[in-house]
């Protein structure tokens, strides 16, 4: 396998390299990346040319990201969220931490397209510094987000000399790294970082597969690697249209998101983000998505599908509605919707 940082350094990063090797339009490409810069791995591009529009959808730049009237540059509120830059304090228990400003691949449909990739998202020894010191500094925090960017773009060194400083840190009792490299740069998952992480346990991974076919060889060698290490695997996915918005999709990929040890956390609506809106299903077709696996495929392959509300509101679970009236009695229909019901009291102790 070709190292990672082949990978990177091989990456299309220009107009010309990306029209000589996909179909595209070079003027499109350029007037896009202007806003919002895009790189594809060597790896990542292979696969694009086997399989298409749903893994093309996701790495080259669209004309209609400039055209969205729609989004809102910082959909989450993050900014105003931030007592530090770089730190999201949004939940009382656990902070999302951006360590890096980079990414394997820019995803068209990135939630901090406003930032990731650019220059304006200054990250440093001194912003870092000033986020540990922050979450030294708040014990009410038990959990930390580590995330970017990639965090797993940074080196073995970097990446550890901020983990050695959460991990003594009393009031942190769980590390959580959320990173794409496992789906869109697999060879980062060497021997020597799954070394270097399992000594930061009790640590977990959420990774981000959005297609079946990105479930491939490497990828699986990498999740399982990760896992061998005693790293729990998670996914969040993102619900994209032209992408992987149909039930039967989805259904495969959460299927074979176990068999490579990858256990599906969430399935996001995409979020409101100024330049994605042509990415944006509606909220119905979340909800059939999710009737098609609930009871249809093993519940260890269901996710939570979620939406992140505006303004920093938090994450809200979006369910479909098996509950049709609930009194003395509850009336449901079942997954393959056959009306039922259900005693709905609890029995009177003689006192
Ligand atoms: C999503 C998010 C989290 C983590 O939420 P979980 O439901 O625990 O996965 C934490 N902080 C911020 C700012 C987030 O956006
Ligand atoms: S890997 Fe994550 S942070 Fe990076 S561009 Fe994709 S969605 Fe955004």
């Amino acid at each position: 396998m070709t190292s990672w940082k082949n990978q990177l350094k091989n990456s299309v990063t220009t107009s010309q390299d990306l029209c000589r090797e996909l179909s595209c339009n070079k003027q499109t490409v350029e007037l896009v990346a202007a806003h919002y810069p895009f790189r594809i791995t060597p790896y990542y591009l292979k696969l694009i040319k086997k399989i298409g529009k749903p893994l093309y959808n996701q790495a080259v730049p669209d004309l209609r990201e400039l055209s969205d009237p729609s989004g809102m540059a910082d959909p989450l509120g993050e900014e105003n969220l931030s007592p530090v830059a770089n730190l999201v304090h949004k939940y009382p228990d656990r902070a999302l931490f951006l360590v890096c400003n980079e990414c394997a691949m820019y995803c068209r449909f990135c939630t901090r397209k406003r930032k990731v990739g650019k220059p304006e998202m200054v990250i440093n020894e001194k912003t870092i510094a000033a986020g540990l010191d922050y979450i030294e500094a708040t014990p009410a925090i038990r959990e930390v987000l580590i995330s970017g960017g990639d965090p797993l773009l940074l080196s073995d060194q970097r990446l550890e000399s901020i983990l050695q400083r959460l991990k003594k840190i009393s009031s942190i009792e769980v590390i959580r790294i959320g990173t794409r490299v496992p789906c869109t740069l697999p060879m980062r998952i060497t021997d020597d970082l799954c070394q270097m992480l399992k000594k930061y346990h009790p640590l977990y991974i959420n990774t981000h597969f959005n297609h079946p076919a990105e479930i491939t060889k490497e990828s699986a060698q990498a999740c399982t690697m990760l896992a061998e290490a005693g790293i729990p695997l998670g996914c969040q996915t993102v619900l994209l249209r032209g992408v992987n918005d149909s039930p039967e999709i989805i259904q495969e990929l959460m299927c074979k998101l176990l068999t490579i040890r990858v256990k599906p956390y969430y399935l996001f609506q995409a979020d409101l983000t100024r330049g994605t809106s042509h990415f944006r299903t509606r909220i119905n077709t979340g909800l059939e998505i999710m009737k098609g696996l609930i009871g249809n495929v093993s519940g260890m392959a269901v996710p939570t599908y979620a939406l992140d509300a505006p303004g920093g509101k938090g994450k809200i679970p979006l369910t479909p509605d098996y509950i049709k009236s609930l009194g003395t009695t509850l009336e449901f229909i079942s997954y393959r919707n056959i009306p039922c019901s259900y005693p709905n009291y609890e029995e009177k102790t003689e006192t």
